[in-house]
């Protein structure tokens, strides 16, 4: 994926463990909580729809041959272990605001540079930063 670099200004590398600015933490609270509030209506869509594959497995299953009570099932299936896959990011998320209200969140393991706000939105749990990572995915 191509990016314009902007990131490397003037060769200047940022000292490790840099404070971030406050603008900078609110920017990623906020990005992480509309990506909270986003997997929230994600799981509640997911819910509901567990709930009517149940309904239609109840109240329609008279004609069903064995192949379709088993399509079903299996979408039922599906469903929740998508449900389970979106709590456990919905939780990632929590976490991660947490620390980033305690001012241990949002930095590179390796490099110690400040991961950017975009980043941390889409992946949540990233501990790395994109210079890292794909060093790290090389090897
Ligand atoms: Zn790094």
């Amino acid at each position: 994926m191509a990016k314009p670099a902007d990131t490397r200004t003037a060769g200047r590398k940022p000292v490790a463990k840099a404070t971030r600015s406050a603008a900078e933490t609110d920017k990623i609270r906020a990005a992480l909580a509309a990506r909270r509030d986003e997997l929230r209506a994600e799981y509640d869509q997911t819910l509901s729809e567990i709930t009517e594959l149940q309904r239609d497995r109840l109240t329609d299953s008279a004609g069903d041959d064995q192949a379709d009570t088993g399509t079903k099932t299996f979408e039922r299936e599906q469903e929740i272990s998508l449900a389970n896959s979106i709590r456990e990011r919905i939780a990632q998320v929590e976490r991660a605001l947490e620390r980033l209200d305690e001012g241990g969140y949002g930095w590179c393991e390796r490099c110690g540079d400040p991961i950017p706000v975009e980043r941390l939105a889409a992946f949540p749990s990233a501990t790395l930063c994109v210079k890292c990572k794909q060093l790290e995915e090389r090897r």
